[in-house]
Formats: structure tokens, C-alpha cells, sequence
């Protein structure tokens, strides 16, 4: 079961000084930051896969990339430019169009002969045929309300197949050296069987089902299975964006033998409590926000609710506090204190986390830790403040995930 994971130029900057919070003087982000799959001592995914909206951007929408790093990219080519060749490193990269960006439009932004020239320009291994997401599905439960299938639904899912079709006849023709994928779409199990037969009837042994990420995990069984009565038996299946580990047996029965996902990514920052996965478990972050880089901080320091200088020495005794904490020089309820001190003053919803956060300072999971991040920052890993940290909770998180896929995966050997 092969992991990719979505770039979204997701880099840390190894010589970050977590006291001054100041980067290196000299840093040069191409040449200095690094990837996940630099940092890591275990590489957590197979590939890496990147989207044309987020290098190129479209109509309307600038990408992510600034100019220098397009025509670096595009110039030494996506291996060299992620840096693929560590030893063991992802070997994959696979590339598609971020179709999410375009979803409210009524048609896809690029023609068949852009996309190709992104693929092929930057030496893809895998290309994913521009797509069109259905909005909708139709679970077992929804079908005894809703009977009519909205013309929307079927009009995206044929408009994918013709992308699909004319994709292929031309990847063939200009000999490409990537291999072509199609996007199944569906609104039931049918629906996305019709699909699959008809991407493989076009040529595809490579097929993706895309639309899948709000689905429950039943839904997805589902139409597997319902693809699995027809599908070709060396047809491989691509799951976009969706993560159950605990599941992956089950779908790779099914003829799945990869997914992307940035979830274990993303937690580390966007998720209320799982922040900092361990094996069969995961904890909450300790927050403690920079008052200038926290919006609502700053603008009531300058509204004059809050004093800037009882804001910023709360904060500092929480860092001091956690730190010595870490090093075995204070206590945890020290440590809970200057949290909770702190976070009376920041949080307007009055939350209070100090139960939460207990259980993270009790459990210290970052102490036994070995992935590389945690090992070589400590506590600063659990912080929850600044991207430095946050991204290499990130970082740890998909070392975590890869253990869990790997061990649910050999369990079902
Ligand atoms: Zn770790």
C-alpha cells in the first residue's frame, strides 16, 4: 500500500532558535529547509504528490509557488526539486490538478494539453486526468428520501470520463513518459462502478476515486465492493484523500494499492484535541500563541483591553515554565499554572484545557520519542505556536501514521 503525501511546500528550517525564535541570518529556504522525508529517520510515505493548482495557479488564483521556485521546479525537474534521491526516499511522484480549487465552477480550468505539459515538464511518474467532483452522494439511508439523481451529478461524472478519454488518446500519442490515472466519480456504488468499467474500457490499469473524502467508512466499502463485482483484476485503485488505517486491509482486498492524505499533517495545527499522535492514542497540544503573530491578541492590545506587557510576560513564563518542566527542574503543576495563566488571558471562549493538558505533561510522549523531531527540539514539538513547531508536530505525526498503516496492514498478513 503505497502513502502519498500532498506538498503544500511543507518545509521546517532546521537551524530554527526556538529561545530567540529567529531563523539563521544566511537561510535560504530552496538550499536550508527541509522536507518531511529529510528530518524523519523513517521515511513515512512512498510518494509525494503534487497539484498544478498550487505550482501554476489558475484564473483567478495565484498558486503557491513564487516565480523562482516554478522555474526551479520546473527546470531541474519534481525529484530534484524535492529531493527525493535520500536513501530509501519517496520514489514516486504523482501529479493531478487539485480539483477541490475548482470545484464551483462549471467546468475544469486547464485543457488537456496544459495539464500534460505540467506532468511532463516537471518528470512525473504518475499523472491523474483532470477531474470534475461530484458534490453529492447517496448513502443507502439518503436513497429512500431522495429518488432523482440531480442532473449535475451526472453531467460532472460524464464531463470526467470525456477529460479522461481525450487524456489518454493523447498521452498515448505524444509517447509521455508518465503513467496516465483516471478519476472515477459517483453519487452511489453504481455510479462509480459504471465509471471504473468505463476508464478501463479508455485504457487506464491505473484509476482514482475521487469525491471520497466526506464519505463514511461504510460508503467507501461500498462502492469498492460494488466496483470489485466487474473490475479488471490487475486494475489498481487510488482512494484521493482518504485516511483510515484501520481500514486499509480491507480496502487493499478490495484492489486499493494507494491513497493520499494530509491529515496526519494537519492535525498537529488544525484539530481541537488530536494533536500529537502516539501509536494508539493521540494528545492535545500545548498552546501557547505568540501575542503578535495571534490576531485577536494583537487587536485587543491595541484596543487597549489588554496590557501588552502582562500579555507577553504570561507567555514567557509559560515557555520557561515548560522548559524546565521538560528538563525535570519544575513541577507539572507549575507548568499547568502558567497555562492556565496564560490562557485566561488570550481565550475569549473561556475554554479551559488544564484537564487536557495535564494529561499531556503527565504522559510526556515527546520524552520517548525517537522520530528525529522529537529526539532533537523536546517539549517545543508539543507546543502549538508558529509553524516551526507546528510543522514538526506535523512531521511527527506522519512518522506515527506510517507505524500505524504499516501495523494494521502487516496484522492482516
Ligand atoms: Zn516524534
Amino acid at each position: 500500500m503505497d502513502f502519498f503525501f500532498p506538498d503544500s511546500q511543507d518545509q521546517i528550517s532546521p537551524f530554527f532558535d526556538f529561545l530567540s525564535e529567529e531563523h539563521p541570518l544566511h537561510r535560504i529556504r530552496q538550499r536550508d529547509d527541509r522536507y518531511a522525508h529529510e528530518v524523519l529517520k523513517t521515511i513515512p510515505y512512498n510518494g509525494i504528490l503534487i497539484s498544478k493548482v498550487i505550482i501554476d495557479g489558475m484564473k483567478g488564483r495565484t498558486g503557491q509557488y513564487s516565480e523562482s521556485q516554478k522555474e526551479r521546479i520546473y527546470r531541474v525537474g519534481a525529484h530534484r526539486f524535492f529531493r527525493t534521491e535520500v536513501p530509501s526516499g519517496p520514489s514516486k511522484i504523482m501529479g493531478d490538478c487539485g480539483a477541490f480549487a475548482y470545484v464551483d465552477s462549471d467546468v475544469p480550468p486547464y485543457t488537456i494539453d496544459e495539464v500534460i505539459s505540467f506532468y511532463e515538464g516537471i518528470g512525473l511518474d504518475f499523472g491523474i486526468s483532470m477531474d470534475h467532483i461530484v458534490l453529492d452522494y447517496l448513502s443507502d439511508h439518503r436513497k429512500k428520501t431522495v429518488t432523482e439523481v440531480d442532473p449535475e451529478w451526472v453531467r460532472r461524472r460524464e464531463l470526467t470520463i470525456e477529460i479522461a478519454t481525450e487524456f489518454f488518446a493523447e498521452v498515448k500519442k505524444q509517447k509521455c513518459g508518465f503513467t496516465p490515472i483516471g478519476v472515477a466519480h459517483g453519487w452511489d456504488p453504481e455510479s462509480y462502478k459504471l465509471s471504473v468499467e468505463e476508464l478501463e474500457k479508455i485504457g487506464f490499469k491505473r484509476i482514482a476515486l475521487g469525491g471520497m473524502v466526506p464519505l463514511r467508512t461504510d460508503d467507501i466499502l461500498n462502492v469498492l465492493s460494488s466496483i470489485s463485482e466487474t473490475r479488471r483484476p490487475k486494475t489498481q485503485l487510488h482512494l484521493l484523500g482518504v485516511t483510515r488505517p484501520k481500514f486499509m486491509p480491507q480496502f487493499a482486498s478490495l484492489g486499493v494499492t494507494s491513497f493520499d492524505s494530509t491529515s496526519p499533517f494537519r492535525q498537529a495545527f488544525m484539530d481541537d484535541k488530536h494533536n500529537y499522535y502516539v501509536k494508539d492514542d493521540s494528545y492535545v497540544a500545548l498552546r501557547v500563541p505568540q501575542p503578535d503573530g495571534n490576531t485577536m491578541l494583537r487587536r485587543r492590545i491595541q484596543a487597549g483591553e489588554l496590557d501588552q506587557k502582562v500579555v507577553r510576560e504570561a507567555e514567557q513564563h509559560c515557555l520557561r515554565c515548560l522548559r524546565a518542566f521538560d528538563a525535570g527542574e519544575t513541577t507539572i503543576e507549575d507548568a499547568l499554572d502558567a497555562l492556565r495563566s496564560y490562557e485566561i488571558i488570550y481565550d475569549t471562549k473561556n475554554r479551559d484545557r488544564s484537564e487536557s493538558y495535564e494529561r499531556t505533561l503527565e504522559a510526556s510522549p515527546w520524552k520517548s520519542c525517537k522520530c528525529g523531531v522529537c529526539d532533537a527540539v523536546g517539549i517545543e514539538v508539543i507546543i502549538f505556536r508558529g509553524a516551526e513547531r507546528n510543522k514538526r508536530r506535523g512531521f511527527h505525526n506522519l512518522s506515527i501514521f506510517r507505524k500505524r498503516l504499516d501495523s494494521s496492514l502487516s496484522a492482516n498478513d
